[in-house]
């Protein structure tokens, strides 16, 4: 299968590898096709089918069908099929994990971990296929009675961003698929190698074909939001894709789920634990490159302690060594593309031109080992006037803003001063300036001395311009359902 043509593909030259749609590892039906690169070395990784709406057009069918089936399954044998595919996929975490970081650039270390959470969160959410609960409504005709049924929506249509190709996929394939609905799933086109491999493997240990079909290649998204069988849309993507899609689903009412850009800020008070922050700030704000929706992006420091927590940034930074995923002494890949790059850098260079000086890092690491890809240092700034884009705009790169600030006052102040409201955190130990934070704080996640971490208990999604809807917990399992009021009669 496809898992195993990646790993005896030792020779350097690009394999074909192909969409799933229901029995068929299908090609493009334009026949076209185009190259997945490793952003550290600029090699092909493998060349991939450039879908189109035809091919959405039979992935959906293909779904619908399988619809008939899977949602018709007892929800315990559904749960008990998932954990089997879940286990089968976990026991080749390190298989997939080296497709991951060649076509990402994340160190394995990072693949590893994500590719493990793919199968963690397919267990999770099978563990509440068999818990839907509906209602009994006493009516005033007593020879009535009301019902609440949940049931299941239908095909969804699930739109993954590159940063985070597996968890990001399995934030929606999970409870749309443990509640009775099956999916057409369009990874990122530079990033479609690991999630065929994770689907490939949920196959092999036994979930039915059509239940989760994947196609590859950009047009396929807005394919997938205007097809009139997908009834919900799950997108993680850039906050103007939002945009796009809401406008385009709205044309046939489509449910739709989308949680997008973000600039999460975090405050650190005097009285914080200082090393806890340091590492807090730096895992948020430098694991992945930088490239995550949430990631300490705004950094907030009380006078008091403003030097020595920029001290221990700084210390933490330069241990950050970037190089080529696949090397075990890298602690840092490249940027995922060339573009992505340009763009953080001229961010950089946007607030060094208005005065802000560079305390960390700001170019690009030197040597022949770098010249090929898309490497950058991890950066810190301070000084960074009001206006600059790092404070206006998501920063989705390792490049942090550091400001001084007086009080919690102004420090919240700040912190809402943006578009966005993704995540949020504060570092304290003061309990009344914790809970102020957590009640004014506009995001959709706070944390309070604690690792920006979504954990799947708890329900993740944004506000403001970082979308609506939830992923994780068991409010994403229930947006995977739908109400029906059944009225019993003639009793
Ligand atoms: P993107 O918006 O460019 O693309 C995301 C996905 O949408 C891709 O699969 C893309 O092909 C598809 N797409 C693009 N235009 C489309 C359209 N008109 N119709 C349908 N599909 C379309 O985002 P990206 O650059 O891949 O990812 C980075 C962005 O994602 C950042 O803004 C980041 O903050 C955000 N993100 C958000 C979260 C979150 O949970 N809130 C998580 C990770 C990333």
């Amino acid at each position: 299968m496809i898992i195993e043509v990646f790993l005896t593909h030792t020779d350097g030259g690009a394999q074909l590898a192909t969409m799933i749609i229901e029995g068929d590892r299908a090609k493009a039906a334009s026949g076209k096709t185009y190259d997945v690169r490793n952003p550290a070395t600029g090699e092909v990784v493998d060349e991939v089918p450039a879908g189109g709406a035809e091919d959405v057009d039979k992935a959906a069918q293909a779904a619908a069908k399988a619809f008939t089936t899977w949602s018709k399954l007892p929800a315990n044998k559904r749960a008990d099929i998932l954990h089997k595919a879940s286990q089968h996929m976990l026991g080749k975490v390190e298989h997939i994990a080296p497709i991951l970081t060649k076509e990402q650039g994340k160190t394995l270390l990072e693949s590893r971990i994500e590719a493990q959470r793919f199968g963690e969160n397919i267990a999770w959410f099978a563990d509440l296929a068999d818990k839907i609960h509906g209602e009994h409504v006493r009516l005033p005709d007593l020879t009535t009675y009301g019902l609440v049924v949940r049931k299941p929506i239908g095909v969804c249509g699930a739109i993954v961003p590159w940063n985070f190709p597996l968890t990001l996929a399995a934030n929606k394939v999970a409870p749309a698929i443990a509640a009775g609905n099956t999916v057409v799933l369009k990874p990122a086109s530079t990033t479609p190698l690991s999630t065929l491999a994770c689907i490939e493997a949920l196959l092999e240990g036994g979930l039915p074909e059509g239940v989760v079909n994947v196609v590859l290649g950009q047009a396929t998204g807005d394919a997938i939001v205007a097809h009139p069988l997908i009834r919900k849309i799950a997108l993680t993507g850039s906050t103007p894709t939002g945009k796009k899609v809401m406008a385009r689903a709205a044309e046939n009412l489509k449910k739709i789920t989308l949680e997008l850009g973000g600039s999460d800020p975090c405050i650190v008070l005097d009285d914080a634990d200082l090393e806890g922050a340091a590492r807090a700030i730096s895992v948020g704000r430098f694991f992945n490159c930088g490239q995550a929706c949430l990631a300490v992006k705004r950094l907030y420091v009380q006078e008091g302690i403003y030097a020595a927590l920029l001290e221990k940034l700084v210390a933490r930074a330069s241990k950050l060594k970037p190089g080529n995923g696949l090397d075990k002494d890298s602690r840092m890949g490249p940027m995922h593309t060339e573009t992505q790059r340009a763009e953080v850098e001229a961010q950089v260079k946007d607030a060094v031109d208005r005065g802000a000086k560079v305390v960390y890092g700001g170019g690009r690491p030197q040597g022949s080992e770098y010249e090929k890809g898309w490497f950058i240092e991890p950066t810190i700034l301070e000084n960074v006037p009001d206006g600059a884009r790092m404070w206006t705009e998501e920063v989705f790169g390792p490049a942090l803003p550091v400001r001084r600030i007086k009080d919690l006052d102004e420090g919240l102040r700040l912190a809402n001063d943006s578009q966005y409201g993704l995540g949020s955190s504060i570092w304290t130990t003061n309990m009344a300036a914790a809970h102020r934070a957590v009640n004014e704080l506009e995001a959709g996640y706070t944390w309070v001395n604690a690792l920006q971490i979504a954990h799947d208990e708890l329900p993740f999604g944004g506000t403001k311009q970082s979308g609506f809807g939830k992923e994780h917990g068991v409010e994403a399992f229930l947006q995977y359902t739908e109400e029906k009021s059944v009225v019993y009669g003639g009793l």
